[in-house]
């Protein structure tokens, strides 16, 4: 039986991507070779690679302004190589401190330069998104997570300033039309709305580059990446082919307002149910929901445990709150299914039924 997979990353694909990539792990292609076997830089891997960075650049309506990579150690690594690359040791980088991940972007940039947390959302545990801030007019860069995977907040439209945006993307990446073509930066790792574990997305628009004089160990830089087309050294090749063929499986599907079509339904229905029914407690301001992450509470905690053992009964799984946090969390992307959405839902009235 297929579980209902609520699962905050590694997540939910889509039943066809794995379909494919488990028939490629056996025999690629009819080349009689597994997808594992063949060489990084033999024309089928190419081909792959060629294929993915197309489709990104068709998703998010990039211009030739923009350089597509695939990188590995996944998107804490970015938290490093971002500032490596992008910000000198006396230059200032702003940062908005809006959940665990940013904090931890935070903490990796005071490594390379001066960091101006221009805003914060501790004071709520992260509750919700502070919008207004003032960014330091000579800061390179403002550093922004979309979407807060463990809280479950996220930025419905861009932050307003003219400093470039850097945006961690891992958890709400291809899951709207959004405003891509604005960003500096955009970094995710993949193994969300994108594929399986093990690989990095970044783009970058190139205006970015050339700006800082420290020197950088050749497999963290970006500039070398880009002049080796994502092959500088061995890539994961397994990886960016399930990224590739989830991409395909988005724009066959009808591309990115289909995906944000379906996360409203999905998140409309869930939302509406937490709403109806007291007994559980909603946690992050209405209007700064995310539509891939939705956090609550039983409001008598002490019934959390009960409520866990019957998901888990009833075949679902990914619905504790992450370890920092605590709470429930119901993570819906691409793939998810609305019905899964609805068996939760039915559970969650059932539940509250039994104590009401
Ligand atoms: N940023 C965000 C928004 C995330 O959700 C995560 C992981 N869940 C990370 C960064 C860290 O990603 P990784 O484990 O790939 O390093």
């Amino acid at each position: 039986m297929k579980m209902h997979n609520f699962n905050s990353g590694p997540s939910i694909l889509p039943a066809t991507v794995l379909e494919q990539a488990a028939a490629a792990i056996i025999n690629y292609n009819n080349t009689g070779l597994s997808l594992l076997e063949i060489g990084h830089r033999a024309k089928w891997f190419e081909e792959i690679l060629h294929e993915a960075i197309g489709l990104i650049k068709e998703l998010m309506e990039l211009g030739t302004e923009y350089e597509v990579l695939f990188l590995h150690g996944g998107a804490s690594t970015q938290f490093m190589q971002v500032p490596m690359n992008l910000l000198d040791t006396n230059d200032t980088a702003a940062y908005i401190d809006n959940g665990i991940w940013g904090t931890k972007a935070i903490k990796e940039a005071k490594l390379f330069g001066n960091v101006a947390v221009v805003s914060s959302t501790k004071d709520k545990n992260h509750s919700y998104i502070a919008k207004d801030f003032t960014v330091p007019a000579n800061a390179k860069y403002l550093h922004f997570t979309t979407n807060n995977t463990v809280e479950g907040t996220e930025w419905h439209q861009l932050p307003a300033t003219d400093i470039p945006l850097v945006a961690d993307m891992s958890s709400d990446i291809f899951s709207r039309p959004f405003a891509y073509n604005q960003l500096g930066v955009i970094y995710a790792g993949a193994q969300k709305n994108m594929g399986a574990a093990g690989v990095n997305l970044l783009v970058i628009r190139k205006d970015m580059l050339g700006k800082i004089s420290r020197p950088i160990p050749a497999i963290m830089d970006y500039q070398n990446h880009i002049e080796a087309g994502s092959l500088l050294n061995t890539p994961p090749v397994f990886a960016v082919y399930v990224a590739m063929l989830t991409l395909r499986w988005i724009k066959q599907e009808g591309s990115l307002a289909v995906m944000e079509q379906r996360a409203k339904e999905r998140a409309n229905l869930f939302y509406n149910t937490l709403d109806a029914l007291p007994f559980y407690t909603p946690i992050v301001a209405k209007e700064d929901r995310s539509l891939m992450n939705a956090t609550f509470a039983i409001t008598d905690a002490t019934l959390e445990k009960e409520f866990l053992d019957l998901c888990k009964e009833n075949g679902m799984v990914g619905v504790k709150g992450h370890r920092s946090v605590g709470g429930l969390r119901v993570s819906m992307y691409n793939a998810l299914p609305l019905s899964s959405v609805e068996a939760i839902c039915d559970l969650m009235k059932a539940f509250a039924a039994k104590y009401a």
